[in-house]
C-alpha cells in the first residue's frame, strides 16, 4: 500500500497548504480551521493576513522548493 500511502501525503500538504501560515509557517489547530466558505486567511500565530488561495499557493510553493 506504499502508493496509496504516497496519494494520502500528497492530498494532505495540499489541504494543509490552506491551513498553514505563509509566512510563519504555524498550522491552524483542528478548532480554528478555514471552511470552504472562507475565503480570508487570518494566522493567529503572526498576524498575517492574506486570500486564502494566494496562501495556499505560497505554500505550495515552499513545498516545491524543498522537494528540489
Ligand atoms: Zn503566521
Amino acid at each position: 500500500m506504499r502508493l496509496g500511502g504516497q496519494t494520502h501525503l500528497k492530498a494532505d500538504r495540499l489541504f494543509a497548504s490552506t491551513q498553514t501560515c505563509s509566512r510563519c509557517g504555524a498550522r491552524k489547530e483542528s478548532g480554528e480551521k478555514l471552511t470552504l466558505s472562507e475565503r480570508t486567511f487570518r494566522c493567529a500565530t503572526c498576524g498575517h493576513v492574506a486570500d486564502r488561495d494566494d496562501n495556499a499557493s505560497q505554500n505550495l510553493r515552499h513545498y516545491m522548493v524543498a522537494a528540489c
